[in-house]
């Protein structure tokens, strides 16, 4: 029985993993529930788990979570706690044996962080924590023997596939991107993308950020970089195709020149429950809606990935190669300008050119600890806003 620690259970991720959880109540106990303000569905979310701890965004959430679970009759005893040092506590708990990281941003990261040095096993979804910190987080991760397994379905496509022989007999990695709602528009009509339609994707179903970065393939560039630090590949290793089916969630090419691919339907509940049940391979609970079907599965597309189609890639790459500090800031303009975007306040196409101007007029930072990380963050976040305000 392993005790659980979900930060950012309200989310896209956090649901999934709860409805994993319900599904396996012989393997997983939740200890501790991390939310922000969306105090209706983690009241529900308590009453369902019963964890003995709860965190909400700040304190002024503590009151109305305790008047809803009041409300509702709940008696359990729970510790609630606030803010960043709320999630570290609740992830750092001695009770607690594995971390999902599914928070949301940077404050995830140093939860995610302290668990890792907590000695707690991660199941990472958080991108931040690899891309602003993938040097300190894989190092700590080395010093207290923590394994860092990932829930992003290209990922545990990779983890899955380098099963089947050493990390030193790998050559490549092959990362497929769906290539988001716009992959057959015009160049041109994209300056007139709206929110609404930049919010509807083809193959997932998923946070507002993440979707419009999946449209401007900034994600998968973030997923360049997570890769990086998760297997030890270069840049050049590491290969993005378009795949607009979802069905194939990576391959991994091996010195001989075979290649694995991990195919399953693009449910996150598959990638979850390998993370949580790792090393072993369990059922899904309600298995036949995730089976392949072949015989509904007509072909499978396989295109290049167009870094001048998708300048974002570029950017994510040029960002790894300049080191640390850089990945941390395209992180945080990103986030700015797409939460711009998302309010209307800039095109589409601006989030590539406010990140691109971010990057190039990047300070020479570096990054020696999670205060190097937030301080780099935040100066690269009012770089964006100062760059959005032009
Ligand atoms: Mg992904």
């Amino acid at each position: 029985m392993k005790t659980l620690c979900i930060l950012g259970s309200t989310g896209s991720i956090g649901t999934n993993v709860l409805r994993v959880v319900a599904g396996l109540p012989d393997r997983f106990r939740v200890g501790a529930l991390s939310a922000g303000r969306n105090l209706d569905l983690l009241s529900q979310q308590i009453i369902r788990f019963q964890p003995a701890v709860a965190v909400v965004a700040s304190p002024d959430c503590i009151e109305p979570l305790r008047a809803r679970l009041r409300a509702a009759g709940y008696g359990r005893t729970l510790k609630i706690l606030a803010g960043s040092e709320g999630q570290v506590e609740a992830a750092t708990d001695a009770a607690v044996q594995f971390v999902v990281s599914a928070g949301h941003g940077v404050t995830g990261l140093v939860a995610t962080y302290e668990a890792v040095r907590a000695g707690k096993t991660i199941g990472l979804a958080n991108k931040e924590t690899l891309v602003a910190a993938g040097e300190l987080v894989t190092r700590a991760a080395r010093e207290h023997g923590v394994a860092i397994l990932p829930i992003d379905s290209e990922h545990g496509a990779l983890h899955q596939c380098i099963r089947a022989g050493a990390p030193r007999e790998v050559r490549r990695a092959v990362l497929t991107a769906s290539g988001g709602p716009f992959l057959r528009w015009r160049k041109r009509d994209l300056e007139n993308v709206t929110p609404e339609q930049a919010l509807k994707h083809p193959t997932w179903n998923m946070g507002g950020r993440i979707t419009v970065d999946s449209a401007t393939l900034m994600n998968k560039g973030l997923e360049v970089i997570e890769a990086h630090h998760l297997f030890g590949l270069s840049s050049t290793q590491i290969e993005v195709v378009i795949h607009p089916e979802s069905i194939v969630h990576s391959m991994l090419e091996f010195k001989d020149g075979s290649v694995l691919a991990q195919l399953a339907v693009p449910d996150m509940r598959i990638p979850i429950q390998y993370a949580l049940t790792y090393p072993d391979r369990l059922p899904m609970t309600d298995g036949e809606s995730l089976v392949l079907d072949f015989k509904r599965l007509k072909r499978l597309r396989l295109e290049p990935a167009d870094e001048r189609r998708y300048p974002c890639l570029r950017l994510a790459r040029e960002a790894l190669a300049a080191g640390a500090a850089a990945a941390c800031a395209l992180n945080a303009a990103d986030e700015v300008a797409v939460e711009a975007f998302l309010a209307r306040r800039v095109s589409f196409t601006k989030i590539p050119e406010v990140v691109g101007n971010v990057l190039r007029n990047a300070a020479g930072s570096t990054i020696g600890s999670i205060g190097d990380v937030l301080a780099c963050d935040a100066a690269a976040r009012e770089r964006a806003q100062a760059e959005l305000a032009d």
